[in-house]
C-alpha cells in the first residue's frame, strides 16, 4: 500500500511502509554510503521491496535509512516509461570498487540487461557518496558525476539525513 502524493505534473511521489523509513543509525560497518536505485520495468515497487528485503537480511550491510519513492520522466533516451527512484543509505565494512561489484551482481539477481545508455531497465543501482571519498576512475566515480543535475536523485537525497 502506497500514499500517493503529485508533487508536480510529471513527478510523483509513492510513501510505503518501507520507502521512507529509518533503522539503526549506529552500526558496526565502518563506511556509509549512499545508493541511487532505479527501475522502469515491470512492477518496480515490488522488486524495490524485495530488494529492501535483501539488504535488509544481509549481513554485509546495514540498512540505516530509505527515501520515498519518486516517479519521473526519463531522461536522455525519452521514449520510454517513466522511472521510479529512491535512495537508501547504508553501512557497509566494504571498499568501494569491492561495493561497486556487489551491487552489480544485484542488479544482475534483478535480471537486469546491459543494452545501451539510459535504456529500460528493471534495476539501476548507482553509488551517490561513499563517506566523502572522491574517486575518479573509468569504472568507478565518486561522487556519482551526475548526482545534482537529476531530480531522481537530489528530491530523494533531501528525505534523508545525510
Ligand atoms: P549505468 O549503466 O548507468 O548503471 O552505469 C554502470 C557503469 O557505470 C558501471 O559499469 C560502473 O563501472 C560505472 N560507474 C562509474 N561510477 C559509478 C558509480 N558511482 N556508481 C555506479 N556505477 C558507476
Amino acid at each position: 500500500m502506497y500514499l500517493k502524493r503529485e508533487l508536480s505534473p510529471s513527478l510523483t511521489r509513492y510513501k510505503g511502509l518501507h520507502f521512507a523509513s529509518r533503522y539503526r543509525q549506529k552500526s558496526a560497518h565502518r563506511y556509509k554510503t549512499i545508493v541511487g536505485v532505479g527501475g522502469n520495468v515491470g512492477d518496480v515497487k515490488r522488486r524495490f521491496e524485495h530488494l529492501f528485503h535483501c539488504l535488509k537480511k544481509d549481513k554485509r550491510v546495514e540498512l540505516i535509512e530509505t527515501s520515498n519513492i519518486l516517479k519521473n520522466p526519463p531522461f536522455g533516451y525519452v521514449d520510454q516509461g517513466d522511472f521510479l527512484n529512491c535512495v537508501i543509505v547504508l553501512r557497509v565494512s566494504m571498499q568501494p570498487m569491492v561495493f561497486l561489484d556487489y551491487l552489480m551482481r544485484l542488479e544482475k539477481k534483478f535480471a537486469r540487461k546491459r543494452s545501451f545508455a539510459n535504456a529500460p531497465r528493471t534495476l539501476d543501482l548507482d553509488i551517490i557518496f561513499f563517506e566523502n571519498r572522491v574517486i575518479r576512475t573509468p569504472r568507478l566515480f565518486l561522487p556519482h558525476p551526475h548526482w545534482f543535475e537529476r531530480e531522481s536523485v537530489v528530491i530523494p537525497l533531501s528525505e534523508v539525513s545525510v
